[in-house]
C-alpha cells in the first residue's frame, strides 16, 4: 500500500480498495487525465472532501477558475474509505482539553464550528440531492472503563447547558435500554445531530456538484514537480502542467514526503483500518440490539468505533499497521476481529467479508490547521486525525474564504497559527510503536 512517510507521492492508476463502499457503486463517474498545459486561478491538490468542497466553493460563489489534480480517482483517499460517521468534532481534543488550552469562550467556539460542520454536510446532501444512504442515528461516545464515566458525563452536562437535547448524557442502562448491548461499557455521551452516510457516495456527490459549479477534476495525474514563480505557481504531473495563481493543498493523510515546505514534516499519517462482517442473523441482531443509524466510539487511547449497515453488517474499525507495507497483514484484520468480539462476545468467529485501511493524518498538538504561506499563494487544510468527514466538508468551504473573504472567517485556532513541525520527525513510527504498546495496556 501507498506509505506517505516513504514515498512522495501516490502513485497513479490504482484502484479504491475492494472496501464494501467500492463495491455499492455500480457506475463511478468517467475521467480523464491531465494531458496538457492549462491555466487556472486555484489549484487544488486532492479529490477528497476538502479539495472538492473547497473547489466547489470557489467556483460557484467566488467565480474562480479551478482546477483539481488527483493522483488516482476522486474519492480514492480518505473520503471513499472512511466509516461515514458524521461527527461534530475534529482533531483529538476534548472540551476540557480545549478549555485548557484556549479558555471557555473559543472551546465553545470551536464546538459550535463542529455543529455547522454537520450542517455543511446536509447542505451539500440537500443542495446536491446526494444520495448517500444517509441515516439518522447519532453518535454514542462510550465510556470503556467506569473511571471514563465522570468526565464524559461533565462534558455532557455543560454541552446539553448550551445545546439542550441534542447532546445528552446517557447512563449504562439506557445505553442498553435505547442503544445497543454490549460488554463493559459503561454509559456515554450521546450528540443526535450526527447522522451516518455512505462515504464514496457523498464525496461522489461533491465531485458531481464541483463538476457542475465548473471544476476540472483530473484523475490519474498526482502532482510530481512543482515549481513557485513570482507571481504563479507550476503544478506538474506526468503528461501536463497547470499553472495558477494561488494552490491548495488538500492530500490530508496521503501527502507525500516532499509535497511543500509548510507541510513536510508536519502530519503524522497513521493508518485506521475497517472491518465489515457478513449480514447479522436476526438472532444476532435480537442479542446486540444496536440501533440503526447509531454510530458509537469508545473512550479507548485506541479507538474502536462501530455501527450497523443498512443491510445489517457490522462496521468496525480501530487502529491499523504502523506502515504501508504490513497495512494487509492479516494480523491486523484479527486485531480488529477481536475487538469486535470483546464488544460483541456474540460475534465470535464471524466471517468477515470486507477488511480495508486507510491513512488519517495527525498533527503534533491534536488539532487540524487552515493555513498558508506569507505571500498567501499557497494554502493548505489538514490534520483532522480520525475524525475529519464533516469538518473537511466546512473546511473547504473555509479555505476558499480565507482567501477572498478572510473576514468571515470565525475566530478559532484552526487558522490563527500554522501546523508545527515534528521534531525529531524521523523517529514518528518509532514513538508510535511505543505508544500502541503502552497504550494497549493502559486500555
Ligand atoms: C478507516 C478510516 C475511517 C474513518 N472514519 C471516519 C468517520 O467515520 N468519520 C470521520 O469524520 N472521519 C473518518 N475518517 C477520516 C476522514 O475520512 C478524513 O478526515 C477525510 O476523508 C479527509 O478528507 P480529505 O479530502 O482531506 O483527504 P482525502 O480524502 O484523503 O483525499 C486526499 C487526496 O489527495 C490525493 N493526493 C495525495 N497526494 C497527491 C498528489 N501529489 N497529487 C495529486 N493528488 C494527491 C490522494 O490521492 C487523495 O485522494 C476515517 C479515516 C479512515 C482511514
Amino acid at each position: 500500500m501507498y506509505d506517505p512517510i516513504v514515498e512522495p507521492y501516490p502513485q497513479s492508476w490504482q484502484q479504491y480498495p475492494d472496501s464494501y463502499w467500492a463495491r455499492s457503486i455500480t457506475t463511478f463517474p468517467e475521467t480523464t487525465s491531465l494531458v496538457n498545459d492549462i491555466q487556472a486561478d486555484v489549484a487544488i491538490i486532492g479529490a477528497g472532501y476538502t479539495g472538492l468542497s473547497c473547489a466547489y466553493h470557489l467556483a460557484k460563489q467566488y467565480g474562480k477558475s479551478v482546477v483539481v489534480l488527483e493522483a488516482n480517482d476522486p474519492g480514492w483517499g480518505c473520503s471513499g474509505r472512511n466509516a461515514g460517521f458524521v461527527l461534530p468534532g475534529t482533531g483529538r481534543l476534548s472540551l476540557t482539553d480545549m478549555e485548557v488550552k484556549w479558555g471557555e469562550a473559543k472551546a465553545y467556539g470551536v464546538f459550535q464550528e463542529y455543529m455547522e460542520s454537520i450542517d455543511c454536510v446536509n447542505d451539500f446532501i440537500e443542495k446536491g440531492q446526494i444520495d448517500c444512504d444517509k441515516t439518522p442515528g447519532g453518535y454514542l461516545k462510550l465510556a470503556h472503563k467506569r473511571a471514563k464515566v465522570a468526565g464524559l458525563r461533565e462534558q455532557a452536562e455543560k454541552l446539553n447547558e448550551r445545546y439542550g437535547e441534542s447532546v445528552s448524557f446517557v447512563c449504562s442502562k439506557d445505553v442498553s435500554r435505547s442503544f445497543l448491548k454490549s460488554a463493559n461499557m459503561y454509559g456515554g455521551i450521546y450528540f443526535d445531530k450526527s447522522f451516518a452516510v455512505n462515504p464514496m457516495k457523498l464525496v461522489l456527490g461533491y465531485y458531481q456538484m464541483a463538476t457542475e459549479a465548473g471544476v476540472k477534476t483530473f484523475s490519474n495525474s498526482p502532482v510530481i514537480n512543482w515549481q513557485s514563480k513570482s507571481n504563479h505557481q507550476c503544478l506538474y504531473t506526468q503528461n501536463g502542467r497547470v499553472t495558477a495563481e494561488k494552490v491548495i493543498i488538500a492530500s490530508n493523510g496521503y501527502t507525500g514526503k516532499k509535497m511543500h515546505s509548510l507541510v513536510n514534516n508536519c502530519h503524522f499519517p497513521v493508518l485506521s483500518s475497517i472491518i465489515v462482517t457478513r449480514p447479522l442473523s436476526s438472532e444476532e441482531l435480537e442479542s446486540i440490539q444496536i440501533k440503526a443509524g447509531l454510530m458509537a466510539m469508545d473512550t479507548r487511547r485506541m479507538k474502536y468505533y462501530y455501527r450497523l449497515l443498512p443491510d445489517n453488517r457490522i462496521l468496525f474499525g480501530g487502529r491499523g499497521a504502523i506502515s504501508g507495507k504490513k497495512a494487509d497483514n492479516p494480523k491486523h484484520k484479527k486485531r480488529l476481529t477481536e475487538g469486535l468480539k470483546q464488544t460483541f462476545p456474540i460475534l465470535n468467529g464471524i466471517e468477515i467479508d470486507y477488511f480495508w485501511s486507510g491513512w488519517v493524518s495527525a498533527t503534533y498538538d491534536n488539532y487540524p490547521r487552515i493555513h498558508h504561506n506569507k505571500d498567501k499563494t499557497v494554502y493548505y487544510s489538514m490534520g483532522y486525525c480520525g475524525s475529519g468527514l464533516a469538518f473537511s466538508s466546512l473546511a473547504g468551504k473555509r479555505l476558499a474564504q480565507s482567501m477572498y473573504e478572510p473576514e468571515l472567517l470565525p475566530d478559532l485556532p484552526f487558522w490563527q497559527s500554522p501546523l508545527r513541525k515534528f521534531p525529531f520527525s524521523r523517529f514518528r513510527r518509532v514513538g508510535l510503536s511505543a505508544y500502541y504498546t503502552l497504550a494497549s495496556l493502559r486500555d
